[in-house]
């Protein structure tokens, strides 16, 4: 019981992480926040990625790039050009490492208006953080799990940011219905959006990047943007 608990929060605020702040905030400016909700969601995304931790500079460049070249060989991760989704990240990855560590000239309109706290990002993204997160998974699980398959849900916890922009990334871009005939090929994976909150409604989000609510039609609902009208109601952040 407690594993599973422990499973479904991991998921949820990591996620809420990658698309509320990463996404919505850093990559696209959806909304403003002063100075100590920036560094407050900054600390948040390490502590709830932990193990898998992405970088907010890295991810809003990546994510730039995808929306200018989406689904064309220029696009970071587009599933077209892969046979699997796993190789797909692996090609991601390999971008990703290159612009976080200034390996490659960056076009100068992807590169700024995005977080930044170089202190935290040495610390969150070293070795020592990632494999002290993962020894907490291992002790939780085995103070808690009754029975020997639990175990198998380990590798989710390692990975939950890369796992979470795979199915993003692969599906929403692949698999669905489409509200808009955009030049890309993405898709509103609807059936399976209750994993991700709002984040695969890839159709609808291309067609309006800037707009914080990713769904359209009145039957679609994305979590997501509740949450953010309710911390815009807070003023915890500001609408654009
Ligand atoms: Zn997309
Ligand atoms: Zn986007």
């Amino acid at each position: 019981m407690y594993i599973l608990l422990f499973l479904i929060c991991h998921w949820y605020l990591s996620l809420f992480s990658q698309t509320f702040f990463l996404h919505r905030y850093a990559a696209h400016k959806m909304f403003t926040m002063n100075k100590f909700w920036i560094k407050f969601f900054y600390v948040f995304s390490w502590i709830t990625q932990g193990s898998s931790y992405l970088n907010a500079r890295a991810y809003a460049i990546l994510h730039r790039m995808h929306h200018a070249y989406s689904d064309t060989e220029k696009d970071p991760h587009t599933p077209h050009f892969f046979k699997d989704a796993f190789q797909m990240m692996l090609h991601t990855r390999k971008i990703y490492n290159d612009v976080l560590n200034k390996r490659v000239i960056v076009e100068d309109k992807f590169d700024r208006n995005f977080p930044e706290f170089t202190t935290i990002d040495k610390i969150a993204d070293s070795w020592l953080m990632r494999l002290i997160f993962a020894a907490f998974y291992v002790l939780f699980y085995s103070a808690f799990a009754t029975e020997w398959w639990m175990y198998l849900f380990l590798p989710i916890h390692f990975f939950i940011g890369p796992i979470q922009g795979a199915i993003v990334n692969w599906a929403g871009h692949k698999y669905g219905y489409r509200n808009f005939n955009s030049s890309d090929k993405s898709k509103n994976t609807l059936f399976i959006d209750f994993l991700l909150m709002g984040e695969l409604f890839q159709n609808n989000h291309h067609q309006a990047g800037s707009k914080p609510n990713f769904a359209v039609k009145w039957w679609e609902i994305d979590p997501t943007y509740r949450i953010i009208w309710l911390f815009d109601k807070l003023k915890i952040i500001k609408l654009v």
